[in-house]
């Protein structure tokens, strides 16, 4: 079993943290498959045939199939639909692994926040925005970030690296196991990592999402963020369902690209602006509105031309103050007067609120700060005892154990301790 114990409580304002201590492992090794890395038709024809070379009644593999992620389990322990020896059995040759939540922080808006901590020590980030009926989950493609956007603390932490697809979907997983009535409606591609550049892993993932034997969430309601890569945009447009793409464009000229997103050297935007003609549904430029850099009238001209072209709605995102400190948030009336002008010239625009600015809610910013918060401590820690506290994994978090214990069961995400 594994069991959470609580180590440590960081107070951000009116928000608070949480740390988490893994106590215990799923299993996982030699001759074990994790289903949870595969599509749910590959999953199901995996099933099918285990349940028939056993000789075991057919309606088995559906019943095992549903707690992949229908209806999914902590660990099979929990189908008790199934008789104990299968049970045994299938822990012992399908193991369900789980995504650690290391720190969870929850806004005073609503915002969730959550670094989870991967087996191998890596540390990725999900949020969790409820907006009335809707609750938007973004999640993250990749471990760190290898494009460097100028205004993204992901990129300055580098790539470390790709996702499995158990990895991606399962920042969903996670949510609907800690409470099934938390199921994200929406999901967007838009946390660490650029989704294109690990495009085998997004495109199965997508299926995990989106098939009704997976977590049978609508294509439209799934969105792929990219700054443009054009093969995988290729790739990405073949898919036959209705995926929304967004494109991080965030700059209305490619000079100005060029100066804070340097893929635009690679993949310009005229080239993308070309690719993203070969979706036939509505495409969203995102605009992250940066003080004196893209905010001006003439951007928003220019600007609004790109977005009539392409028929695409401009979402304009005020700058998260966590993700860039050294660059300044366009003040909220510019932004007003910015996206009215994008309107009087024909363009759909929408200003989207920041949310979480009482929490780490920027990308990268949470895990940023939490590692450096335990290199501090380790530091400190070390000069105590005469030693250097460098070296240890990031993943350790046995430094955090002033506080008093709390208990939690099995993989309960830490919901209710807000
Ligand atoms: S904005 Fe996206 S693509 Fe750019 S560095 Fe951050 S995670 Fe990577």
């Amino acid at each position: 079993m594994v069991e959470f114990s609580f180590s440590a409580r960081l107070a951000f304002g009116e928000s608070r943290c949480y740390f988490f201590r893994m106590t215990g492992s799923p299993p996982t090794g030699a001759g074990t498959l994790n289903l949870l890395d595969l599509t749910p038709a590959s999953a199901r024809a995996v099933l099918v045939d285990w349940v028939a070379e056993r000789e075991l009644p057919s309606y088995r593999a559906g019943q095992m199939h549903r707690r992949l992620w229908q209806a999914p389990v902590e660990s099979w322990e929990q189908a008790t639909e199934l008789p104990t020896a299968l049970r045994t059995e299938l822990g012992a040759r399908f193991p369900l692994p789980r995504l650690i939540p290391d720190t969870v922080q929850q806004s005073s808006d609503g915002t969730r926040k959550y670094l989870w901590r991967l087996e191998d020590g890596e540390a990725i980030e999900s949020v969790l925005i409820p907006s009335g009926s809707r609750r938007t989950l973004c999640i993250s493609s990749q471990a760190g970030c290898a494009l460097r956007c100028s205004f993204c603390a992901t990129g300055r932490m580098g790539f470390r690296r790709n996702l499995t697809p158990f990895e991606i979907a399962g920042q969903i997983r996670e949510v609907v196991l800690a409470d099934p009535e938390e199921k994200p409606s929406n999901i967007v591609f838009m946390g660490m990592g650029e989704p294109l550049l690990n495009w085998p892993a997004v495109d199965a993932a997508l299926s995990i999402l989106n098939h009704p034997e997976g977590f049978g969430i609508g294509a439209r309601h799934i969105t792929v963020s990219t700054v443009g890569i054009l093969p995988g945009m290729a790739e990405f447009a073949k898919r036959p369902e209705q995926f929304r793409l967004a494109i991080s464009l965030h700059a209305p000229t490619s000079e100005q690209r060029l100066s804070m997103m340097p893929i635009e050297k690679k993949y310009d935007l005229a080239s993308v602006l070309k690719a993203a003609e070969a979706f036939r549904k509505r495409i969203t430029f995102e605009y992250v509105m940066i003080e004196g850099f893209n905010d001006s009238d003439a951007d928003a001209s220019q600007l609004a031309k790109l977005a009539r072209r392409a028929g695409a709605l401009v979402n304009i995102l005020p700058l998260h103050p966590g993700g860039a400190p050294e660059l300044t948030p366009t003040p909220l009336s510019r932004i007003g007067t910015f996206s009215e002008r994008l309107r009087n010239q024909g363009v759909e625009a929408v200003v989207r609120r920041s949310r979480g600015l009482d929490i780490n809610a920027a990308c990268g910013q949470l895990r940023v700060e939490v590692e450096k918060k335990r290199r501090e401590r380790k530091n400190v820690s070390g000069e105590r005892n005469g030693v250097s506290g460098e070296g240890k994994a990031p993943g350790d978090v046995s430094t955090h154990t002033s506080s008093p214990a709390l208990r939690l069961r099995s993989g309960q995400a830490p919901r209710g301790i807000v």
